[in-house]
């Protein structure tokens, strides 16, 4: 019998072997793509943040920043002696119009409870600060400007994290795990991302279709924060000397991975070029589409033991924000699986069992 294995070799399944790797567990991680060429993780944008509304968000966001700033040391092995994931410690921009300013109001007192670091500024404020905005339908906004939020590579976190927990004695080995009884383990975890409900059929996650542009302008920002623009949902950020812009359709059932190209030219330009006048002179370069691993019912993960098996655990239905939350969460499930409770963040509100009680628990802040 196996002590340990992880179904699915992504982000989430790569943090888990590593801190489960690091508490002398024997990790076996099955993963059926090891090219990843339809996971989550490397088509991701790379964010990570602490501006969510609730306090379990916040702080696995905080956490992210701490432990991607250590990993030159906590991820170093002989086969990967510099390991980095080429963070942009940009920060983030929120942009909220009035329809979304008192829920931003209630979210900035659960920020300052964490004490997250977020400011907050009145939209008639905000070109002093950033020259490039049109503020006009805005009335409020939240941002970071002490290198605590950004962006990071997918790639290179999920190649140092895998590095470092192969060195710890985890194995990563092809398959395709058709049903998880079919596994023969101490503790089994399921980490398969937005296929988890092949393997567990009462877990309510989906692929969402996301699409993402590449684009080129003229103007380059290169200190642009990663900015949210609630009223229309578009996103973006620098990649390089281009730009990587987030279209706010999503689409449920698409087999195939191909991008709404149309998209660009009904939404994302539009909202782009209202709130950043000079991205008028936009060129499109490229774009891809990915899956979010969404939780249909809430927007938020859901975490811990399923109660319908004496040895399973699960992490899945980030809807966004995966990348961000798997130190927080490979390190919490670790915990969770070595001692029986959570010793550092308490993640127990993101238990299974609200979703069979059909009790939302709705982030709002999805990207
Ligand atoms: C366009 C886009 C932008 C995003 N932006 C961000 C962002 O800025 N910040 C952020 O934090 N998150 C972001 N995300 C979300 C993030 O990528 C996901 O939440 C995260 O990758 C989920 O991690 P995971 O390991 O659960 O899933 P995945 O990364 O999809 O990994 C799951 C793995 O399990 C394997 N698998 C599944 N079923 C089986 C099986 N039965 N047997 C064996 N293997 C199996 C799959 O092949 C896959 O490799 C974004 C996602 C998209 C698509």
């Amino acid at each position: 019998m196996d002590d340990v294995v992880v179904v699915g070799g992504g982000i989430i399944g790569a943090a888990t072997a590593y801190f489960l790797s690091k508490e002398g567990r024997k990790v076996r991680v099955i993963e059926r793509d090891p090219a990843y060429k339809k996971a989550s993780f490397p088509l991701s944008l790379g964010g990570f943040r602490r501006q969510f509304f609730q306090k379990e968000n916040i702080n696995l966001g905080k956490f992210a920043l701490e432990f991607i700033s250590n990993i030159s040391n906590t991820l170093k092995t002989k086969t990967n002696p510099n390991p980095t994931a080429s963070m942009v410690p940009n920060g983030y921009l929120l942009l909220f119009g009035p329809e979304h300013a008192k829920e931003q109001y209630e979210a900035l007192k659960n920020h300052k409870a964490c004490d997250a670091g977020t400011k907050n500024i009145p939209a008639s404020k905000l070109k002093e600060i950033f020259s490039w905005i049109n503020p006009e339908g805005l009335e409020t906004a939240t941002y970071t400007d002490s290198k605590i939020e950004g962006w990071i590579d997918p790639h290179m976190f999920h190649n140092a994290l895998k590095n470092k927990a192969i060195e710890l004695g985890a194995t990563f080995e092809k398959g395709d795990v058709k049903k998880i009884s079919d596994i023969n383990a101490k503790t089994i975890v399921s980490a398969a991302g937005c296929w988890t409900n092949e393997l567990l059929d009462d877990v309510p996650v989906a692929p969402q279709k996301h699409t993402v542009f590449r684009v080129k302008c003229p103007k380059h920002y290169p200190e642009m924060p990663l900015t949210g623009d609630l009223p229309s949902g578009v996103y973006w950020r620098p990649e390089g000397k281009e730009y990587l812009a987030g279209s706010p359709n999503s689409k449920f059932d698409c087999p195939d991975l191909e991008p709404e190209w149309n998209d660009f030219e009904n939404l994302v330009w539009p909202a782009l070029a209202n709130r950043v006048p000079a991205f008028e002179q936009l060129k499109l370069t490229g774009g891809w589409a990915g899956y979010y691993d969404c939780n249909t019912l809430d927007n938020n993960a859901i975490v811990g033991k399923h109660p319908k098996y004496e040895n399973v655990f699960l992490a899945t239905g980030f809807t966004g924000r995966g990348l961000m939350q798997s130190p927080g969460i490979g390190r919490g499930l670790t915990e969770l699986i070595t001692t029986g409770k959570y010793q550092t963040i308490d993640l127990s509100c993101f238990h299974i069992d609200r979703i069979f009680a059909k009790q939302k628990r709705t982030e709002p802040y999805v990207l």
